[in-house]
């Protein structure tokens, strides 16, 4: 601890957005960077706690007291080494990480946390910056070859495992580009794409190989697959959408998120003007989480004439409620940057309605859409008579989750199995039903997050590699039971 007094002198501090008026207007990454001086109090801040709990926190199991430490002593050349020592990717996660470490940091009891996610992006933003983030290629080759559908971050954190530990890895992605969510779903003013293209330049100079615009199942056969690789590892998410079968669900502008967000994130990249476009539109999104604030900035920086967000639940607490008591991950109120950019807008977020239908114009187009006050989930949404209203819509997202993976040409070719919830069963080793064929990340997990992904494909690899060598020195980080606290 290097300094004890760092958690009274200092407050938790984290960079400023800016301005919205201005950020808007671009694609750009919302926030200012963070002066140096700032980081060391807030890396300061940290008590080294006998029982780190943030250790558990993180699903990766992060060494945190230890590189706030480092930081806090300027270290930051051996702080990127114990950041990598367990997490492939922190470029994303220092971004994109809700933070359940920082739930369950002990200053966090009686105080605000520490500001681990910010200390976490630095290190890798800096380690990056000085060149310190080398390929590190296998010393020797094993001769086994591994099959890798899927992209994202947990087919990303498998790969570079196993191919760190001498296998011949084939990264296989049905889109044009590489990266999962990460590229297509999540929009840049959150992680700007640069960072997804220069992790790869070091995965390709490691060796590992990948092969975008192929649909594993249909481009490359499961039979083919199974001949040519000694394993192959699932990743391909949870990509199967919810959907909202109401009256008027059909109309032209009713688009699901991951309709709507992948051209939109595309055009960006591009400097281009999406095909599905906000412009002057009155947007209503239908679904209170991250992917619908993905929508609200996105359709923001279109120039959407109004945005209004829709949520079944109410209104979460500003602070932990008495049932999800420290170190749990509580559900609160958030103000992401795209809540702020909502409400500098004059937009609103609606909590505790339901969608009844749409309204469209003579086209088939929608123009309106109903819906109703609900009471809580205690009372099963039960409509509130007399609340039922129409608010104008001319582009709508469902961004209400998803069931699970699609059940593609792919999965029934090969013959896994499901568990109950409709993910891939896998044992504690991340095999599927199918030998030598195994999952990491959301396909088997559902729904989830990138941390969790990361940590999923490094757990898988260290399985895949002792599956084909008999033993292996790759880290486990987590059961595929493992769940967050709640
Ligand atoms: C809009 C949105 C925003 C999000 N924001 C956040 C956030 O801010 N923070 C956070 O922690 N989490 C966020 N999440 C969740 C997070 O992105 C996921 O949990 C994570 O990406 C899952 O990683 P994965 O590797 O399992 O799968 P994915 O990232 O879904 O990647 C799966 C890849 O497999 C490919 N694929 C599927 N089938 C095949 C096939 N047969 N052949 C070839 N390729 C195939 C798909 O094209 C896709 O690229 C968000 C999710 C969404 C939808
Ligand atoms: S990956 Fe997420 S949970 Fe782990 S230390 Fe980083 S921000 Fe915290």
């Amino acid at each position: 601890m290097a300094d004890p007094k760092g958690f009274l002198t200092h407050d938790r501090e984290l960079p400023v957005r800016r301005p919205v008026d201005v950020r808007i207007q671009d694609w750009k990454e919302v926030y200012h960077d963070f002066p140096a001086a700032k980081l060391n109090q807030q890396a300061a801040r940290c008590m080294d706690c006998g029982i780190p709990f943030c250790h558990n926190g993180c699903p990766l199991g992060n060494l945190i007291p230890e590189w706030n430490d480092l930081v806090y002593r300027e270290d930051f050349q051996e702080a990127i080494e114990r950041l990598h020592a367990t997490n492939n990717f922190p470029e994303f996660t220092g971004r994109l990480c809700p933070a359940p470490c920082e739930a369950a940091c002990v200053l966090g009891i009686n105080s605000d946390p520490v500001a681990i996610k910010r200390v976490e992006v630095e290190i890798i933003d800096r380690a990056f910056a000085e060149g310190w983030v080398r390929p590190e290629p296998p010393a020797v080759k094993t001769g086994r070859r591994v099959a890798v559908v899927g992209s994202g971050p947990a087919g990303l954190a498998a790969a570079q495992q196993l191919t760190r530990a001498g296998h011949d890895v084939v990264v296989f992605e049905r889109a044009d580009a590489i990266g999962g969510l990460l590229r297509y779903g999540i929009p840049e003013f959150k992680m700007e794409k640069r960072h997804i293209d220069r992790r790869l330049e070091q995965m390709r100079a490691e060796g590992t190989e990948f092969r975008t615009s192929v649909n594993a199942g249909v481009d490359i056969t499961a039979a083919r697959l199974r001949a040519e690789f000694d394993a192959v590892v699932l990743a391909g998410g949870a990509t199967q959408w919810r959907d909202l079968p109401v009256e008027g669900r059909e109309l032209r502008g009713v688009y699901q998120a991951m309709e709507y967000l992948p051209p939109a994130n595309r055009a960006a990249s591009a400097g281009a003007d999406s095909e599905i476009n906000a412009r002057g539109k009155h947007v209503v999104v239908i679904g209170g989480g991250d992917t619908g604030a993905d929508c609200i900035g996105t359709a923001i920086r279109q120039g959407a004439a109004s945005v209004t967000q829709l949520e079944i639940m109410p209104r979460p607490p500003a602070s932990r409620a008495g049932s999800q008591p420290w170190p749990t991950f509580p559900t609160l109120f958030k103000m992401e940057s795209a809540h702020e950019e909502l409400a500098d807008g004059g937009g609103d977020r609606v909590y505790a309605v339901s969608t009844l239908g749409f309204a469209g114009d003579a086209e088939g187009n929608v123009r309106a859409l109903r819906l109703v006050e609900v009471e809580g989930p205690q009372n099963g949404f039960k409509p509130i008579p007399g609340t039922e209203r129409e608010i104008p819509a001319d582009l709508v997202t469902l961004s209400m989750g998803f069931t699970g993976p699609e059940k593609s040409v792919l999965l029934q070719e090969l013959g896994v199995a499901y568990d109950k919830r409709g993910n891939m069963a896998r044992d504690a080793s991340y095999m599927t039903s199918v030998e030598g064929v195994f999952s990491a990340g959301d396909i088997g997990r559902g729904q989830s997050l990138i941390v969790w992904a990361i940590a999923e494909g490094r757990a898988a690899a260290s399985r895949v590699d002792a599956f084909l060598t008999g033993e292996t020195a790759l880290p486990y980080p987590i059961l595929p039971t493992a769940r967050s606290l709640v």
